[in-house]
């Protein structure tokens, strides 16, 4: 296990612990997520190097790499992520403006999205370290996709770079999003989507909540930390949305967590609180997309 001894925002020194969960899906071990009393910020702590947490990636129901459709849960995944990617393509084409479409995604995946935004005329570039699927993004789409190493050393520049529930299982936080600056144009935009444990179904699931995800997921982000750590390093924060449907599959996956069963009346009723509560504030929902501009 690694510890951190200084806060990755705020480099302060002194945590307490915010909340203990399961990893429900790999190793069923129990994790600690801290929280930093200066600034706030919540990490799983300790947490499996870089290294080691590969065994914690190792299962064929770690869906974003398997695209399996096996099981109720997973089929509704796949029926979702397919409006969720016409979505994602209909930001990206309102967000690049009149300038060149080009486009990193980093942790791609098996490929689907970059796929969609090739075949739309986006020139397109993907990172994906785990190597099954990497080879499907190549195999299946022709897509150039590469491992995580190459990011310090590419000289392309990009006018969107993309993060889909990715940034919350990167080890070097700070270090990533000084890449994220140095990789884009001038006024190239980041989007980054990740979890909020703000959210009302974060709040009533607690350990069970789903999008805790430990150990992968490293970082819990709030909106405002998220956005001072970006601020930080050159990346203002320019617009936030919200990822309607998270909520719902997010509580599903809790509600197994909290009583071994599925449970899919109480997850209905659950994910449609949580938008509920959210309503027009898109910082509220069980998932955020936050878009950053380089300054
Ligand atoms: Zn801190």
């Amino acid at each position: 296990m690694e510890i951190l001894n200084e806060c990755p925002v705020c480099k302060a020194q002194t945590f307490e612990n915010f909340i203990k969960c399961k990893d429900f899906t790999v190793s069923q071990e129990l994790f600690q997520i801290v929280n930093c009393t200066t600034c706030g910020f919540k990490f799983t702590n300790p947490r499996p190097g870089p290294i080691e947490i590969g065994k914690y990636y190792e299962s064929s129901d770690y869906i974003s790499h398997s695209n399996s459709s096996k099981g109720i849960i997973n089929k509704i995944y796949q029926v979702v992520r397919k409006r969720a990617i016409n979505g994602k393509i209909h930001l990206i084409n309102s967000e690049v403006g009149k300038s060149e479409k080009s486009i990193l995604d980093i942790g791609c995946g098996t490929g689907e999205f970059l796929a969609a935004c090739k075949s739309q005329g986006w020139k397109t570039k993907g990172i994906e370290p785990n190597d099954s699927a990497r080879s499907q993004g190549i195999n299946n789409f022709g897509l150039d996709v590469e491992k995580e190493e190459v990011l310090a050393s590419l000289t392309e520049r990009f006018e969107i770079i993309s993060m889909w529930h990715v940034l919350e299982h990167v080890h070097l936080l700070r270090t990533r999003v000084k890449q994220l600056y140095s990789l884009l144009n001038d006024r190239g935009k980041a989007i980054i989507a990740v979890p909020n444990y703000t959210s009302a179904d974060a709040e009533m699931y607690k350990e069970h909540w789903a999008a805790y995800d430990v150990p992968r997921h490293l970082y819990h982000f709030s909106p405002d930390l998220i956005k001072r750590l970006f601020k930080e390093e050159g990346l203002t924060h320019i617009k936030s949305l919200p990822m309607v449907y998270d909520s719902f599959y997010v509580s599903m996956l809790s509600e197994k967590y909290k009583s071994g069963s599925n449970n899919f009346f109480s997850a209905f009723r659950n994910g449609f609180m949580s938008n509920q509560k959210a309503g027009n504030n898109p910082e509220r929902y069980s998932s955020v997309i936050y878009i950053f501009q380089k300054d």
